[in-house]
């Protein structure tokens, strides 16, 4: 029987949402790291930001974590990934990287910058110190994060399209046909802020969050974007999106795509096929590009 790759990854992905939250419960354990404040109460909030210096220290270790997750779960993926590393592919990746470095410099200060000075304006903020976080609010808190954080991604997306965010802040994402692991945070910092961190917190205005398993959900869908971006196990088809420009602008699934007849249909748009498994054209296309990289 063949196993349908991208129903396995829904099935992990799901089962690793569950799992990372469950953790939410047993979260009062006594960290202590130099610099970094955590809150005696998680269920309120996750960092304690009063200060520049909490805010700076807080982000270099939020960023060094992000950093070296970016780097590794990337550089596995791409080493692994049976592609052809033609001296193409590596100069991207490499570009990727770079890119994607600096946008996370920005989504990791917003984000932290949103710990200090915004946070304690949501309409739900502390929510979960009085009320309990049991089953029901926790499948709750996963339906609305994924729903809230799909609708922003999608309606940002098309937006991003417009020829002017296009030509300025998209189309730096787009110059990767075929990305590497690296794609996901290979982007404009305007697209990283709205993309990230604001896709992220957007739940929040409607919806009491459970700090800790929020913060859980935006570590598990950054890596859902490292997959997919690598392409073997890209459950919404994104690397369709990176192909024709004009399908899936979803994050997690084709909700909004199908109802706005956005979605990738291979009898209307051909068959997906990579350029390095489009025999002869592919692979001839890729030498091209190789020889003119030689000959520079
Ligand atoms: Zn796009
Ligand atoms: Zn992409």
């Amino acid at each position: 029987m063949a196993i349908n790759k991208r129903k396995v990854f829904q099935v992990v992905f799901s089962l690793c949402f569950m799992i990372g939250t469950t953790l939410a419960h047993f979260t009062e354990l006594p960290i202590k790291i130099p610099g970094l404040k955590i809150p005696s109460n998680p269920s309120v909030r996750v960092l304690d930001i009063e200060t520049f210096e909490d805010w700076a220290w807080a982000s270099f270790y939020v960023g060094i974590f992000y950093v070296f997750k970016f780097l590794l779960v990337g550089g596995l993926l791409e080493i692994t990934n049976p592609i052809p590393k033609t001296l193409y592919r590596t100069k991207m990746m490499k570009k990727q990287i770079y890119m994607g470095l600096w946008a996370l410099f920005f989504v990791i200060t917003t984000t932290t910058l949103f710990f200090w000075k915004v946070e304690k304006f949501m309409p739900y903020y502390g929510y979960y110190e009085t009320h309990s976080f049991g089953i029901k609010e926790f499948l709750l808190n996963i339906i609305v994060y994924m729903f809230c954080f799909d609708t922003w991604f999608w309606f940002t997306h098309i937006l991003f399209h417009h020829p002017f965010l296009w030509k300025h802040v998209h189309v730096f994402h787009h110059q990767f046909v075929e990305p590497t692991a690296f794609g996901q945070d290979a982007v404009h910092p305007l697209e990283a802020i709205v993309q990230g961190p604001f896709g992220h917190f957007m739940c929040t205005l409607f919806y009491p969050m459970h700090p800790v398993a929020h913060s859980v959900f935006g570590l598990l869908t950054s890596f859902f974007a490292i997959f997919a971006h690598d392409g073997r196990w890209d459950p919404n088809f994104h690397i369709a999106h990176h192909h024709y420009n004009d399908v899936n602008f979803g994050l997690y699934w084709g909700f909004w795509d199908k109802i706005f007849g956005t979605r990738y249909n291979p009898t209307k748009h051909g068959v997906y096929k990579p350029t390095w498994e489009r025999n002869d054209q592919g692979l001839s296309l890729l030498k091209n590009i190789e020889n003119k990289e030689r000959s520079k």
